[in-house]
C-alpha cells in the first residue's frame, strides 16, 4: 500500500493530506473489522516466519499529536502477534539518566534484533518536535538533528533494519472530541495530562514542527507514511495493511534444518 507514502519531498503541507479517507475500505466499519481480522491473520503468519528465520528486523515508528491513536494502534494492529517476537518501546519525557546521554542513546537500545519487530510509541522525533515546540533546546541544537536522524536511520537500514515511519493524522476537531471523552470517562482520565491541553494551544506550532521534521526525514530508505486517523477503524486497517505489505516484501521463510530430518528417530 503506497497511497499514504510521502516519498521524498521538499515541502509538506499536512492540510493537503486527508484525515478521514476511506479508500482502502469504502464499505465502512463493519466490513473493516472482517478485513482487519484477515490482515491480522496474515500478519501473524508472516511474523512467525520472521521470528523463526532470525534474518530480518522490523522497526515501526509511531508518531502523532496527543490522542492521535498511538496506543490504540498498538493494541489493535499488533495485539495478535506472538509476544516473543515483538517489543514495544514507549518514549516519554527523558529521565535524568537519559538526559545525561545524547538523545539517540535511549533509542538505539530499543532497535529490534534479528527476527524481531519493535514498535516505537513516540521516538527520536520528539527531539525535533516536543523539544522544538516547548523550547527545551535552542534552534542551533535541534536543527542539526535532522541530519543526525537521517544518518542514524541510514546506518540502521544498511545494517538490515526495515523502518516504517507512521504519522497518525487527525484533525484539530477530532482531537477536541477525544480530549473531551478522556475528560468525561473515568477509565480514560489517567491519560489526560494537563500538558496535553497546553500542547493543544500549540497545535499550529506542532503542525509546523511536524511538517519540517517529516519532509526533512522522509528518505528513500525510510519514508514517512501519513495515515488518515480520524476514524479509528480505518486507521487500524491502513496501518495493518502497510505492515503486512512491508513484511510480505521481506519474504520471511522458515529456516531449513541443516540436518537430515528423516534420519531422526522419535
Ligand atoms: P504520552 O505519550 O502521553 O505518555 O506522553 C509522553 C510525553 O513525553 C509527551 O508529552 C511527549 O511530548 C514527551 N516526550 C517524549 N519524548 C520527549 C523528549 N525527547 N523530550 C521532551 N519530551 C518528550
Ligand atoms: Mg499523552
Amino acid at each position: 500500500m503506497d497511497r499514504y507514502c510521502l516519498g521524498q519531498v521538499k515541502k509538506l503541507r499536512l492540510e493537503d493530506w486527508p484525515t478521514d479517507d476511506k479508500s482502502l475500505c469504502p464499505d465502512g466499519k463493519e466490513a473493516s473489522l472482517e478485513l482487519l481480522a484477515k490482515i491480522k491473520a496474515e500478519l501473524y503468519d508472516l511474523q512467525v516466519r520472521l521470528h523463526a528465520e532470525k534474518k530480518h528486523r522490523l522497526l515501526v515508528i509511531l508518531q502523532g499529536m496527543d490522542t492521535a491513536g498511538k496506543d490504540g494502534t498498538i493494541r489493535h494492529v499488533f495485539g495478535g502477534l506472538d509476544p516473543q517476537g515483538v517489543h514495544v518501546a514507549t518514549f516519554g519525557k527523558p529521565t535524568a539518566l537519559e538526559l545525561s546521554h545524547d538523545y539517540l542513546w535511549r533509542i538505539h537500545q530499543e532497535v529490534p534484533a534479528r527476527g524481531e519487530i519493535a514498535i516505537f510509541n513516540r521516538s527520536h522525533y520528539e527531539d525535533v518536535l516536543a523539544v522544538r515546540v516547548r523550547h527545551l533546546k535552542p534552534p542551533q541544537v535541534w536543527k542539526k538533528r535532522f541530519d543526525h536522524i537521517n544518518d542514524f536511520e541510514r546506518m540502521l537500514t544498511d545494517e538490515g533494519v526495515s523502518i516504517v515511519k507512521i504519522f497518525l493524522h487527525i484533525s484539530l476537531d477530532e482531537q477536541r472530541e477525544r480530549l473531551l471523552k478522556r475528560k468525561n470517562d473515568p477509565r480514560k482520565q489517567w491519560k489526560l495530562m494537563p500538558e496535553d491541553v497546553k500542547d493543544r494551544d500549540l497545535w499550529p506550532h506542532y503542525v509546523e514542527a511536524y511538517e519540517e521534521a517529516i519532509a526533512r526525514t522522509s528518505t528513500a530508505h525510510a519514508p514517512w507514511h501519513i495515515i488518515p486517523a480520524n476514524r479509528k477503524w480505518y486507521r487500524n486497517v491502513a496501518v495493518a495493511d502497510l505492515i503486512r505489505d512491508t513484511l510480505a516484501k521481506l519474504k520471511p521463510t522458515f529456516p531449513k534444518p541443516d540436518f537430515d530430518v528423516a534420519a531422526i528417530d522419535i
